[in-house]
Formats: C-alpha cells, structure tokens, sequence
C-alpha cells in the first residue's frame, strides 16, 4: 500500500471514530434532555391534578372528585383516571372517544412508573401515579403526553448527524488524499529523476530544485544532488585517469618502436634482445590502445560507423590473416559460410573476430584446430569461431568479458608457435570485453560454449542488414 493511501486511510479512520463518537455523545445528550423535560411536566401536571383533587367518602364509599381535565387540553397533556377495579373515572377531552388505558401495564402496580408506549399508533410518554384513598390503593392516575415532536427532532438529529458526518468524512477522505498527494509529489518526482539518471546512466543529471519549498523533500533532494555530484566527480576523474594514462603512454611507446626499428636497420644491437624490447613494447602498445578504446567506449566518445558490412568476406579476411598467424602448428578451417550483411562499423567487427579468433590461435596447441564460420538464422547472423584448445571452466565463463579478467590457468600458459599475434606473453584480459563491448554497440551479443579439453566456440550474434 503506498503511504499515500496510507496516509489517507488513517486520517479518514481517525476522522470517522471522531465524527461517529461526537453524533453519538450529542444524540445521547439530547435524547436524555428531551426525555427529562417530558417527564418533568408529566410529574408537574400529575401533581397538580392530584392537589386539586378531593376524597369524599359517603357512606362507606369513598369517592375521587378530580378537578375539570380540559385545562390540560391546550398543554397537549392527556390524562385519565381509573378505579382500582379498571374502570375508567374520567379523563382529558383532548382523548375524545377513546376509552382504554394509556398504559394498561402499568395499572397493577402500587408505584409511581414512567414508561414509553404505543397506543392507537401514537408514541407516548406516560407516568402512572397511583392514588391512595386512606391508606389504601384507590385507583391510578395516568398523565400522557406524546412524543410525536421529540421523536421527529431526534429522527432530524439524525439525518443532520448521519448526513453530515459521512459528507463531512468522504470530503476529507478526498481532500486528504488530495494533500498527501500534493505532499508526496516532489518524492515522486525525485524516485523519476533518480530512474531516470539510471537508465540514462548519466550522472551529469540533477533533480531541480528551484520550485521546490525549503521542507524535508528539498533536503532531501539537496543530499541527493551532493552525492551525484561527488560520484560524477570521481567517476570522471577515474575515466580521465584512464584515458590520460592510455594517452599518454601511446608517445614514447611509439618512439620506443620507431628506435628498435633504427638500431636493427644499423645492425649495432644484439638482435635477441631488440627481438624482447621490440615484443614488450608492442605487447604495451596493444595494452594501451585497448585500454583507450575501453575508456573511450565508456565515455561515448568513440566514433562508431554505419554502413553495410559484407561479414563473409570480412571473414575471409581474418581467415587469411589468421593462417598466417597460425604458422602451420594450428589447422585454420572454414566451416559453415552464408552470405550475410549487416549494418555497423567494419574495422570494429573485423577487430571483434580477430580478438576471438587470436584466443583461440592462442590457447590451441599445436596440431589443434580453428574453424570459422558463418551462418544465418531468421533475422540474425551469427559468425562462429571454434577451437580444440583447453576450454573454460563453467565457473569461469561468466566472467571472461570482465576487463583485466583471466581464467587463472590461462596465466600459465606457455608460448606457442601459434600465439595469435599476443607475442607469447599473454593478453591482459581486455580482448573479450573489447568484443563485448563492440558486440553490444552492434546491437548484438556474444555467446560462449565451452568443454574443458574438448575446446570453445564463441558466437557472435549480430542483427542483418535492414533489422536494425
Ligand atoms: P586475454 O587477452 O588475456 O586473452 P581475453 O579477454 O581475450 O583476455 O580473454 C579472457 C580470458 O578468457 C583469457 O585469459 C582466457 O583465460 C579465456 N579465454 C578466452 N578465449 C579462450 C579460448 N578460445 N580458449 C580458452 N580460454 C579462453
């Protein structure tokens, strides 16, 4: 549940009880008033009536004179007098023909009872006072009055409280979910723009801030911003790092080749040891031009082309290049070859397939084999480099596109014939991420399946021309 709702919820809740509980006090309250007030002049009345009324007895009976009843009549107050026996002695012309007990229960007992009855329809209040004659219970008084206009008032108490209280609820429910939604929104808006940075994986962004009150949400949002900024300050610094390093190193490589080169022309130097300077150096210049061409791929600054690529033929040409490479210790063979075009950049795709294919010269010992291949599927191509070298460990397959990442056996490994151009000593675990890399930019992937000692074959899958 979002703490919006939630919000809402409680507060219309806590609303409800308070509404429910005040009608219930005020209902209660009034109710009780209006009750005593009736009973009060019942008891008035009843008091009156029996003042002015007389006991004479002649002979042996004694006989109730009762004052004239019609003085009640305009007070709407009925009463009626009656026998011990049940007979009716008289009662209030306000009753007219009606002749039967206005509280019938009540005319056995020996004391004084206010009850609540019906009679005829009518909703009466009624006080049974019984009237004793010398001692004795000579008959009862009974004082009504109706309850009609009470019963109307609290019937509109009611429909005022009931009414009231569930529009005065449902208004709040509404405006209280209008305001939480209006307290919330600059976290919404902060939870979009946080997204947002994500995905577009660009920390240059903030969330603004400008029409923002100075409450928690705008501290928050402050911290946020901080943060950004520092990370985006780091990850700069460290791309540039990596670029600067990259960059930097490129010169003096160069003019460390460009030197051996002179010396074997002067025929001066001791010729192994320009072989191992010559090797190391290119070793680094291939480590250093990988290195800024990851870097460059990260901060999106590496050119990248869109035109058509004929993969059979750039297969070819790895093909033949890879033979060279190969130097007869390692098979290079073409299995499977389809015509396929795709759209993208051609010296990233043949760089692409010649790091795979300069693994797999690598880690094929003599007498192996490499086969290339390409293939069609629906709207794919998928170019195909295989290899009867160690394989990779399952463990370790996940990981081989990481950068600077080597299964660790491959550390051991020993110069061959067919070094696929790393010059005996090894990659620095940069050649898959770079392929990756190119791969992914291609809109396509690569896939790897291997055996340990039966060999690998990598995949490249990328989208034909016309699909993308
Ligand atoms: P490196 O330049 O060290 O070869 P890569 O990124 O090209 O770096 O490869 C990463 C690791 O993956 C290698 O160190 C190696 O252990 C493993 N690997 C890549 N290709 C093959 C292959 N064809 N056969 C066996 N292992 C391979």
């Amino acid at each position: 549940m979002s703490i919006r709702t939630r919000l809402t919820v409680w507060y219309t809740a806590v609303l409800a009880a308070l509404v429910i509980a005040f009608g219930v006090a005020v209902y209660a309250i009034l109710s009780l008033s209006l009750s005593r007030q009736i009973d009060q002049s019942l008891v008035d009345t009843a008091a009156k009536v029996l003042e002015a009324s007389r006991v004479s007895r002649v002979q042996d009976v004694r006989i109730v004179t009762i004052p004239e009843l019609d003085v009640f009549r305009a007070s709407g107050v009925y009463v009626q007098v009656w026998q011990a026996g049940g007979a009716l002695v008289t009662q209030s012309s306000n009753l007219g023909s009606f002749r039967d007990p206005l509280d019938a229960h009540a005319l056995t007992g020996e004391t004084q009872v206010t009850r609540d009855v019906t009679v005829g329809g009518v909703h009466l209040r009624v006080l049974t006072v019984p009237i004793s004659v010398e001692g004795r219970l000579g008959g009862y008084l009974q004082v009504a009055a109706s309850l009609s206009r009470v019963d109307q008032a609290k019937g509109l108490l009611l429909v005022i409280l009931g009414g009231g209280g569930a529009v005065a609820v449902g208004l709040a429910a509404m405006i209280g979910a209008f305001l939480s939604a209006r307290a919330l929104r600059p976290i919404d808006t902060v939870t979009d723009a946080a997204l947002r940075i994500t995905r577009a994986d660009d920390l240059s962004r903030r969330i603004p801030l400008e029409d923002l009150p100075n409450d928690e949400v705008a501290r928050l949002i402050g911290a946020f911003n901080e943060t950004l900024e520092r990370l985006e300050r780091m990850f700069t610094a460290q791309r540039r790092f990596l670029a600067d390093v990259s960059h930097e190193l490129r010169t003096p490589l160069t003019a460390i080749r460009g030197n051996v080169d002179l010396l074997r022309r002067m025929h001066g130097a001791d010729r192994a040891s320009l072989d191992a300077i010559q090797s190391e150096a290119e070793r680094m210049s291939r480590l250093v031009g990988d290195l800024l061409l990851l870097a460059q791929a990260e901060t999106g600054h590496l050119p990248i082309a869109r035109e058509p690529v004929e993969l059979d033929t750039l297969m070819l040409e790895v093909f033949q290049q890879a033979r060279v490479l190969a130097k007869d210790s390692v098979e290079v063979t073409i299995g499977e070859e389809d015509q396929a075009c795709v759209v993208g950049d051609r010296d990233r795709l043949k760089q692409l397939l010649l790091n795979l294919v300069s693994n797999a010269l690598h880690f094929t010992p003599p007498g192996g084999r490499v086969t290339l291949g390409l293939t069609c599927k629906h709207e794919w191509a998928r170019l195909t480099v295989s290899d009867t070298g160690p394989g990779i460990p399952a463990e370790e397959l996940p990981h081989i596109f990481e950068r600077f990442y080597r299964v660790s056996k491959s550390r051991e490994r020993t110069t061959s014939a067919s070094d696929g151009g790393k010059d005996g000593q090894g990659g620095a675990g940069l050649g898959l991420s770079i392929a990756h890399w190119i791969a992914k930019v291609h809109g396509g992937r690569i896939e790897v399946a291997s055996e340990v000692g039966r060999g690998s074959t990598f995949s490249v899958w990328l989208p034909l021309a016309g699909n993308r």
